[in-house]
């Protein structure tokens, strides 16, 4: 399935399916994803991070942090969203004090433990406590056996899921995370119906980039993928999700909104969609043979509303995001592992602006092939993770995605 050219489009503000940010993503960054060890007690098959047993013994320590922190608060509002990562941050005995430290300067909290005996109602009302206002879980099978094949760890559903009620109970606002993989993106439906049933405030669907332990896990090809954006763009009615490392999906939201002609769906999509439409919407996955505003082909909306519930915002890796290493390297992701500068050598906010890798990925002129002449490279761009991922090249055009530009 290529697609053709479609119609042109330019800036983000001409997609109002896409949100836009308060401030400027060349002067600092909205979300920074901090690895705070990289000790866990799983081994997931994909872990990005290829977590250990033990905490690293040059991990940054409580001040070298909260130094970050400092840098972080000092331009004032709106402040940036910390999201405290692992490994498992639970490892790591001075959590609270880095969430309540972060808080206090009016950084938006949140964090993201593993599904171990560590997520406990109070461990997790500790963090609420600290002021934490969210916190995300993985989940990557829609049962015990999937997921925890996936974990590697027997229990590990059971103990995630209830991980998410607790948080829940506690009023902290619940992400789910879920790597979508060759494999699991088979229970999509199931996971979707999961999430709901969980009180998710946010469904995170993670396209793999094969890094770390994820090279040994089977990723969609681009056709898949379009399918799998597709599908998530009609359930994105009745749930509210945002895709990691396949940013094209902001291009698809504008093209269904518009009526722009999307091409053919795949295989995929057509085994898939009518599971998802019963799964979120019981009796709704039975073919009526028509075609909606969507566009789905069995005439079966998978949400009641239209479009979507959370419009996603145009950032990516390095462009608003960053990523702090357990050591300090700040890279421009986590699943993009070049490095731009230590936090141990320069405030983050100083590399962020200046770092010339970051830089030149805030720089849509820099982007190469498709992706380059692509129409909709403001408010998509490609993955630069993927793209790094099969060429070495951060700035190649992402491979993921089959959309054909007119340009
Ligand atoms: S070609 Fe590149 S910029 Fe265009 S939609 Fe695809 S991934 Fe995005």
């Amino acid at each position: 399935m290529t697609m053709a050219p479609e119609r042109a489009t330019a800036a983000t503000a001409d997609v109002p399916e896409v949100r836009r940010l308060r401030f400027d993503v060349d002067e600092r960054p909205f979300l920074v994803l901090f690895e705070t060890t990289r000790a866990c007690d799983l081994a997931c098959r994909h872990c990005r991070a290829e977590a250990q047993a033990e905490r690293h013994r040059d991990e940054l320590s409580t001040d070298e942090v909260v130094a970050v922190f400092d840098d972080l608060a000092a331009g004032g509002p709106p402040r940036p969203i910390v999201v405290l990562t692992g490994g498992d941050p639970f490892k790591r005995a001075d959590l609270r004090t880095l969430v309540a430290h972060g808080s206090s300067l009016g950084l938006a909290m949140a964090v993201s433990p593993s599904g171990t005996p560590l997520a406990t109602p109070e461990n997790l009302a500790g963090l609420s406590e600290a002021g934490a206002g969210s916190v995300s879980f993985s989940i990557d099978g829609a049962s015990a056996d999937t997921h925890d094949a996936f974990r590697r760890v027997p229990g590990s559903f059971a103990l995630t899921t209830s991980a998410c009620r607790a948080a829940v109970e506690l009023g902290m606002r619940l992400q789910v995370n879920t790597t979508i993989t060759a494999t699991t993106v088979h229970e999509l439906p199931e996971l979707a119906r999961l999430v709901r049933d969980l009180g998710a405030s946010l469904w995170s669907v993670f396209f793999l980039v094969t890094t770390g332990r994820g090279r040994d896990l089977g990723g969609l090809d681009a056709d898949e993928t379009e399918d799998v954006l597709h599908l998530l763009a009609e359930l994105a009615d009745s749930m509210s999700l945002k895709t990691t490392e396949a940013p094209q999906y902001r291009r698809i939201l504008h093209q269904r909104a518009t009526g722009a002609p999307t091409g053919d769906r795949g295989p995929l999509y057509h085994q898939l969609h009518p599971r998802l439409a019963e799964s979120v919407e019981p009796g709704a996955g039975s073919p009526t043979g028509s075609h909606t505003r969507t566009g789905s082909p069995t005439g079966v909306r998978v949400g009641s509303r239209p479009g979507p519930r959370r419009p996603p915002l145009a950032v990516g890796d390095g462009r608003g995001v960053v990523f702090v290493s357990h050591i300090g390297e700040v890279s421009p992701s986590g699943f993009l592992p070049l490095v731009a500068g230590s936090v141990r050598e320069q405030p983050l906010t100083e590399i962020y602006r200046t770092a010339p890798l970051l830089r030149s990925l805030r720089d849509r002129s820099l982007l190469l092939g498709r992706c380059g002449r692509c129409e909709f490279r403001d408010v998509c761009g490609g993955s630069r993770a993927q793209a790094y991922a099969a060429t070495g090249n951060p700035l190649a055009e992402d491979p993921t995605c089959p959309y054909v530009p007119a340009g």
